[in-house]
């Protein structure tokens, strides 16, 4: 017995010759025919067009005998026909699974039941799990796969699969940010920041994200090494790069290293396949993961 969560697959039945919508409806067909009698499905909205007949949506479902409930989003149709289909239909709900809390609708939410609070802990053999509750929804525009604790679970979004909770725990810890209205919170999972040295504006999700002191080691947002220090850097003209407690913005970092009286091999060490130019484009984190791979 499992919980599985999806949403998102704007299926129309009626449009036969809408050759992508018929392999959507396909993909669809096949993961609903492998879940079992004893599973709950979570359907996060926008199934299907609002004209898609009784009868179509009923023959489609009934691929599967796992519990289908939907989370009504702006286009499914709500006739008491269509909506006797499902085994529960609400704007939104929650739901325990595994031990964690699930709160789940269409639209994504700022907040929710536990939020904001401290985890959950309980006992589990061989230690202490932490579980907290999780957001999951089903607005996923453009590819959008929310934040994190916060998870879109749109079929196109999230490669057109349905999601366990394994699956959505795994897409939290990618999505890495808060959302805007928890970032008070957590500020370590800020995704807007300024740079301490000119105040300007730093998106940590975009290319390297801005960059941070770790001792003597410069860093990019998700912590890809940019160079080492290796004797203390001049004060002049530095508008404190060698003191910068906080995030530093790739403008900033360039011009220090450019333009002023740092030089490599006497103050720093570049971090192997970084070059002046690799940091004018902000594109550490790319030639460090080339590096590895
Ligand atoms: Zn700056």
């Amino acid at each position: 017995m499992a919980d599985f969560f999806t949403a998102g697959w704007r299926l129309d039945p009626s449009r036969p010759k809408d050759s992508q919508g018929q392999e959507r409806r396909q993909a669809v067909e096949h993961a609903l025919a492998r879940l079992s009698h004893a599973d709950d499905l979570w359907v996060l909205g926008n199934a299907f067009k609002a004209t898609v007949s009784v009868e179509d949506i009923g023959n489609i479902l009934s691929c599967t005998t796992a519990r289908c409930h939907l989370l009504r989003g702006e286009i499914d149709p709500v006739t008491p026909a269509h909506l006797d289909l499902w085994k529960t239909v609400d704007l939104a709900s929650e739901v325990v699974v595994d031990g964690q809390l699930v709160v789940m609708s269409h639209y994504p939410m700022m907040s929710w039941w536990g939020a904001a609070g401290a985890p959950l802990e309980e006992q589990v053999s061989g230690g202490k799990s932490r579980k907290i509750s999780m957001h999951v929804f089903g607005e996923g525009r453009g590819g959008f796969r929310g934040w994190w604790r916060a998870v879109s679970v749109d079929w196109s979004a999230q490669g057109g699969a349905f999601l366990s909770i394994d699956q959505v725990r795994r897409q939290s810890e990618d999505n890495l940010f808060a959302t805007p209205w928890l970032e008070a919170y957590y500020p370590d999972r800020r995704r807007y920041r300024y740079c301490e040295l000119c105040s300007g504006a730093i998106d940590c999700g975009r290319k390297d994200g801005g960059y941070h002191w770790d001792g003597d080691r410069l860093v990019t947002f998700r912590g890809a090494l940019v160079l080492t220090r290796i004797s203390p850097f001049p004060d002049r003209g530095m508008s404190g790069l060698a003191t910068a407690t906080g995030d530093i913005c790739t403008e900033c970092l360039g011009v220090a290293l450019q333009y002023f009286d740092l030089q490599e091999g006497v103050h720093y060490r570049l971090a192997p396949a970084v070059t002046l130019q690799v940091i004018d484009r902000s594109e550490v984190h790319r030639v460090s993961l080339e590096g590895r791979a």
